[in-house]
């Protein structure tokens, strides 16, 4: 029987007083930490009489370290970072600026090159960056300017009392596989904080609580999800230049589904290979990492790592809903921000930036609230107009219908995505309406005929180990590391469903879409099926994919053990 990690009860816990806890330290959490230290320094420099302290502001981090957790492609476009740090390029960890970009369109074995590159994919004066590294950089900004980080520790529940959230409850340590406290048990805190502002990243499991506690998607666009799976290679020299960008669209993927690759030449030969998956495919037996897998086996891209070296693995998923599927982001007690918000423009591929901004104007309604000793709701909706007012919303609103036209495919989506290049955003309708992405998952009985893209077969795939990897060699790759002797994180509310219904329904998915090998269905000759679902939680990625992509929304994602999950060193 599996035992899923559930709240401890009957435990005393310590309690701490904060003013703001920031739970997430990627950079939309450490820009807000940052911006809110620069604030209070301002303030504090104006007003010897009136100093505002910075000693209750934490930020939460559920990696060991800073950094650890963050991975994406990644280009930044340094517009926020501008606002944040002027002259920041002199210090931060920057790869290379973009200086050529090049499109294509794969078949299985050929390429097309855009004779342009559509407007929305041009990076020149873009930085390749390692998110793990910048981040490190900005954590190490934020502590020098005398804020807390808390590494380790996860927010693992919502305090809520009324209408009001009034603080988060950080993950119990030292807890056994039957969910019992072992003699190093450390039960978490109850921080009780005048604003919690949630920065969790795509999916956030607080996040993900508050929506449903308040009903925040009422009237909302469902929130779709892609998943990105990435691996870093080293390459003999001279394959790629730092700072050369190439996108894909097409092979693997067939035109029923969303997605497409990112190459990015960054320093010393290294290059960040990566392909995102539209978490909205209609075959369940679609698998990401094999998409990656097969991705490599195009000529164009083989060429390009013949003879170079897989250094690091990673996943994670991205929001792609845009701006009718962005709830509302500030309330009695809290704020939201970034990937956990859904500020991604997933027609540029990219959210780093809208993440630092929506964690400035997230600070500078913080910082307003602090000095007027005000933190009701009506103070924290300043969050809201910022938003609004500020450059997200413009960018956001460009590409508010782009990701729906693709509803029904690749060419009825370029088609859309040409018209609202020419309407503002707007296309054949003010608002396309969306399905969420696991609802579009079709019973293996409804596939046609022909099986759909290479990508979609499951044979036991193997890899042969030096382009192509199976999924525990890439997961090597990733670092990843839990405590074993704790309960399973990923939390399955019906087992029943999974050994039953979904084994003839759809097959179970969750052990294609997975990219880490946690789900599998093992023989059990006394279950009627003959195959019970088993869990490797340790192998975990936290890339959220189940949560987002299991038909019957029986999975919830909470977080291990703090201090859990990948290594993303360079990633
Ligand atoms: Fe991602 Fe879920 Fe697999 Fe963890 S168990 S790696 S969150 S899909």
């Amino acid at each position: 029987m599996i035992i899923f990690r559930k709240p401890l009860t009957d435990i005393e816990r310590p309690q701490m007083e904060a003013d703001a806890v920031i739970v997430g330290g990627g950079p939309a959490g450490l820009a807000c930490a940052l911006r809110l230290s620069q604030l209070i320094d301002e303030h504090n420099g104006k007003h010897p009489d009136q100093q505002l302290s910075k000693e209750n502001i934490y930020v939460l981090e559920k990696a060991r370290e800073i950094g650890q957790h963050c991975l994406s492609g990644a280009l930044l476009d340094p517009r926020s970072m501008r606002e944040l740090l002027p002259g920041f390029e002199k210090e931060a960890p920057i790869e290379a600026e973009v200086t050529k970009e090049a499109v294509y369109f794969l078949t299985r074995t050929r390429k097309f090159r855009f004779p342009m590159t559509p407007p929305a994919l041009r990076d020149h004066g873009n930085y390749v960056i390692s998110l793990n590294r910048f981040a490190k950089w900005m954590g190490e900004k934020v502590e020098a300017a005398g804020i807390t980080v808390f590494s380790g520790f996860a927010g693992s529940e919502l305090l809520i009392e009324g209408e009001r959230v009034a603080g988060v409850r950080t993950d119990d340590k030292g807890v056994d596989k039957s969910n019992q406290p072992k003699g190093n048990f450390e039960p978490g805190y109850d921080l009780k904080a005048r604003v919690v502002i949630l920065a969790e990243g795509t999916r956030g499991s607080l996040a993900k609580q508050l929506v449903a506690h308040f009903h925040l998607d009422r009237d909302r666009n469902p929130m779709s999800y892609g998943a990105g799976v990435k691996e870093l290679w080293e390459l003999p020299p001279g394959r790629l230049a730092p700072g050369e960008v190439i996108y894909t669209m097409g092979w693997p993927l067939t035109t029923r589904e969303y997605g497409g690759a990112w190459i990015y030449g960054g320093k010393d030969n290294v290059v960040s290979l990566g392909f995102v998956t539209g978490l909205d495919y209609p075959d369940p037996r679609l698998d990401p990492q094999r998409v990656l897998q097969q991705f490599k086996l195009h000529p164009m891209v083989r060429a390009l790592l013949e003879g170079g070296k897989m250094i690091r693995y990673g996943a994670k998923s991205l929001p792609y809903g845009g701006w009718w599927a962005v709830p509302p982001v500030a309330g009695d007690g809290w704020m939201i921000l970034g990937d956990a918000a859904g500020f991604l423009n997933s027609q540029r591929l990219k959210g780093i930036h809208l993440a630092i901004k929506s964690g400035m104007l997230a600070a500078e309604t913080a910082f307003e609230a602090l000095s007027q000793n005000d933190f009701s709701a009506a103070r924290l909706a300043g969050y809201q107009r910022r938003v609004e007012n500020s450059w997200i919303k413009q960018e956001l609103w460009k590409v508010r219908n782009f990701h729906q036209g693709f509803e029904h495919g690749l060419w009825a989506g370029m088609f859309h995505a040409g018209l609202q290049q020419l309407t503002g955003g707007r296309g054949l309708h003010a608002r396309y309406a969306a399905t969420a992405g696991h609802r579009r998952l079709k019973k293996l009985a409804q596939l046609p005929a022909d099986g759909g893209a290479e990508a979609h077969l499951i044979n036991d795939y193997k890899g042969d180990g030096k382009l192509t990897f199976d999924k525990l060699t890439d997961l090597y790759h990733s670092g990843t590391k839990h405590e074993e002797d704790q309960p399973a994180h990923l939390v399955i509310h019906d087992t029943n469903i999974c050994n039953t219904r979904c084994v003839a329904e759809f097959g179970n998915p969750c052990q294609h879409f997975c990219p880490a090998s946690v789900y599998e269905m093992v023989e059990a000759p006394d279950v009627p099926g003959g195959k019970q679902i088993h869990l490797n939680p340790s192998n975990c990625v936290h890339c959220k994919t189940c949560d987002i992509m299991d038909p019957y929304e029986i999975i919830t994602w909470v977080p291990p053990e703090g201090g859990g999950g990948p290594n993303y060193d360079g990633m």
